[in-house]
C-alpha cells in the first residue's frame, strides 16, 4: 500500500468548515486505498497574532517562551482535523512533534530536524488510522520545545515523508502549484508541471515563499518526491519538485522570485585597505545577523571605497547601529540605509548554457527606467536590488520581457 505524507497550511485550515472540507478529502484519499500521515500548520494569521502577543509583554521575548507559545497554534489544529476525521468515521490520531520524537537541535526560533522515530506513526499507520503530526515544531535533546522558523510545516511533512520513506509528500496550500513567479502579483503567473530540486531551492531562497527553504533542501537530499497542490480544487494535479533528469523540457529561465524582507546598508568613504570587508562585516556576523548581498564599488575618490550590503529588514535597526560604529572606528565619512528596497531574482538551470540574460534582464529594466543598485549571480540565478516601489513593475516586466507566460 502506498504511504503518502499530505500538508495542509495555514489557510487551507483556516477556519472550521475549511478544516472538515480538509477531513472529506484527507478521507475520500484514504478510501482510495493510501495509508496517510497528515501534518498541519496553525490556523491562518494565528502564528503572526501570538507573536504580536508576545511582543506586548517583552520587547525581546524569550526565544525558548516563543517556542512554547508558538506551537500551540499547530496543537490546536491537529487536534480539531483528528475530530472533524472521526466525525466522518475516519480513524485519526494527533500527535504533537515532542510525540513523535521530531528531534531537533536547540535553536529555538529557527531549529533544525535532527531525526525523526517513525515507530510509533507506523504502528498507528498499521491499525489502519490517519495519523496527524503537528507541523513546524519538535524537541531538542533536553526536551525544550522548539519551532522550524516561519513556514517551517512544510520542512516537517518533508522530513517526515523522508523518515517514513513515503512514496509522495504532498503539500496542499492556496495555489495550485509552483508559478513562474508569485501568481498575487503577476496574474499571467503560469503553473510550472514540474520543476528540478535545484531551483526550487534557488526559488524558495531569493523569497518565493510558497515552500520553506529547508523543505526543498530535505527532499533534495532524501530524494523525496515532493508536489505542491491546491486544497480548494477537486482533483488538482499541481507542480512536481523532482531531480533534473526527470523534467522532459528545460526553459531557460523558470521562475522569478521576490523577496521584500532586503534592507540595504552602506559606509561611504572608507579607506580602500586589506582587510576592510572583514572589519565591517565581523562585527554583524558576531551579533548573529546575516548578510545576503554584498557590493565593494571602486574608489571613487583617491584611497577610498564604498561598501553595500543587504540584511533581513528585522535586523536593519540593529546592523545600522553596528555599522555607526564601524564608521567611527575605520573613520569612513558616512552610513548610509535603506529600508525600502527588495531583491528580484530570475531563476533557471537554463542559465547555465545561455549566455546574455543578464544583459536582457538589465535592459528590461531599463526600458522601465528601474534603477539597479545591486546585482549578484550565481550559475543559475540573477539577482537585482531595486526600490521596493518597483517591485511589481519589474515583476511583470521581466516575467513578459522572458515570454513566461507562453507555454
Ligand atoms: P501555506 O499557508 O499553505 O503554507 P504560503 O502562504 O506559505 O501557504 O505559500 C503559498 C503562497 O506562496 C501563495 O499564496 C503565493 O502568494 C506565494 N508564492 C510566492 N511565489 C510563488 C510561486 N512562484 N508559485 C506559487 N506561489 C507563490
Ligand atoms: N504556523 C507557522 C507559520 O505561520 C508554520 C507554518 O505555517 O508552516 O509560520
Ligand atoms: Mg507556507
Amino acid at each position: 500500500m502506498a504511504l503518502i505524507v499530505q500538508k495542509y497550511g495555514g489557510t487551507s485550515v483556516g477556519s472550521l468548515a475549511r478544516i472538515q472540507t480538509v477531513a472529506q478529502k484527507i478521507k475520500t484519499f484514504k478510501e482510495g486505498g493510501a495509508q496517510l500521515v497528515v501534518s498541519v500548520s496553525a490556523m491562518s494569521g494565528e502564528t503572526s497574532r501570538m507573536i504580536k502577543l508576545a511582543k506586548e509583554i517583552q520587547d525581546v521575548p524569550s526565544l525558548r517562551e516563543m517556542d512554547v507559545l508558538l506551537t500551540t497554534g499547530e496543537q490546536v489544529t491537529i487536534a480539531l482535523l483528528s475530530m472533524a476525521l472521526q466525525q466522518l468515521g475516519c480513524d485519526a490520531i494527533s500527535y504533537t512533534g515532542a510525540q513523535v520524537q521530531i528531534i531537533t537541535d536547540s535553536k529555538h526560533g529557527k531549529a533544525r530536524i535532527k531525526s525523526i522515530d517513525g515507530h510509533r506513526i507506523r504502528s498507528r499507520l498499521d491499525e489502519g488510522k490517519v495519523v496527524v503530526v503537528a507541523g513546524f515544531q519538535g524537541i531538542d535533546e533536553f526536551g525544550h520545545i522548539t519551532t522550524l522558523g516561519r513556514g517551517g510545516s512544510d520542512t516537517t511533512a518533508v522530513a517526515l515523508a523522508a523518515a517514513l520513506n513515503a512514496d509522495e509528500c504532498q503539500i496542499y496550500t492556496d495555489v495550485d502549484g509552483v508559478y513562474t513567479t508569485d501568481p498575487n502579483i503577476e496574474p499571467k503567473a503560469r503553473k510550472m508541471r514540474s520543476v528540478s530540486y535545484e531551483e526550487m531551492l534557488e526559488m524558495a531562497s531569493l523569497g518565493s515563499k510558497v515552500l520553506q527553504i529547508r523543505s526543498v533542501e530535505f527532499a533534495s537530499k532524501y530524494q523525496v518526491p515532493l508536489r505542491v497542490l491546491s486544497s480548494m480544487i477537486d482533483k488538482p494535479i499541481g507542480t512536481l519538485i523532482t531531480r533534473e533528469e526527470n523534467i522532459m523540457e528545460q526553459a531557460i529561465i523558470s521562475g522569478i522570485t521576490h523577496n521584500k524582507d532586503e534592507a540595504k546598508l552602506s559606509l561611504i568613504g572608507v579607506p580602500d585597505k586589506p582587510g576592510i570587508a572583514y572589519k565591517i562585516l565581523s562585527p554583524i556576523s558576531e551579533a548573529n545577523i546575516e548578510v545576503d548581498m554584498i557590493v565593494q564599488s571602486v574608489s571613487a575618490r583617491e584611497g577610498l571605497t564604498n561598501f553595500a550590503f543587504t540584511v533581513h529588514r528585522n535586523d536593519f535597526n540593529k546592523a545600522q547601529a553596528i555599522l555607526q560604529s564601524t564608521c567611527k572606528k575605520l573613520s569612513a565619512i558616512a552610513v548610509q540605509s535603506d529600508d525600502k528596497v527588495v531583491k528580484v531574482s530570475l531563476v533557471g538551470i537554463g542559465m547555465r548554457s545561455h549566455a546574455g540574460i543578464a544583459t536582457q534582464m538589465f535592459g528590461a529594466l531599463d526600458k522601465e527606467n528601474i534603477n539597479i543598485q545591486m546585482i549578484a549571480t550565481s550559475e543559475i540565478k540573477i539577482s537585482v536590488v531595486i526600490d521596493e516601489k518597483y517591485l511589481e513593475l519589474a515583476v511583470r516586466s521581466l516575467h513578459n520581457a522572458f515570454g513566461l507566460d507562453k507555454e
